[in-house]
């Protein structure tokens, strides 16, 4: 991806304030999701294809490893993408 600049865009970089860890998971909540039945036998024996999420809604931001969650001013977990942009530039040191 890149940016207006022609710089390459790495975009923004997650550390975790409690334990460095630089990687984060978006939890989801509410989500509807389906899965294609592959197979299914005679007895009900079947598998499915990986499933797939077809709405849901974010509930938090947390450290992959801690479970950390950032939270806005109110004390509330941030649960969308532009606040948690907001609160990585803020609290993660960028390059
Ligand atoms: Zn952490």
């Amino acid at each position: 991806m890149k940016n207006k600049k022609g710089k390459e865009n790495k975009g923004l970089k997650f550390i975790c304030p409690k334990c460095g860890h630089t990687r984060v998971e978006c939890c989801e909540a509410n989500a509807y999701v389906t899965s294609v039945l592959k197979i299914i036998d005679e007895s009900g024996d079947h598998s499915y294809e990986a499933p797939i999420i077809e709405d849901s809604d974010t509930e938090a931001f947390q450290c992959v490893s801690c479970g950390f969650r950032p939270q806005d001013k109110h004390r509330n977990d941030i649960n969308n993408c532009v606040e948690f942009a907001k609160w990585v530039k803020k609290h993660c040191k960028q390059d």
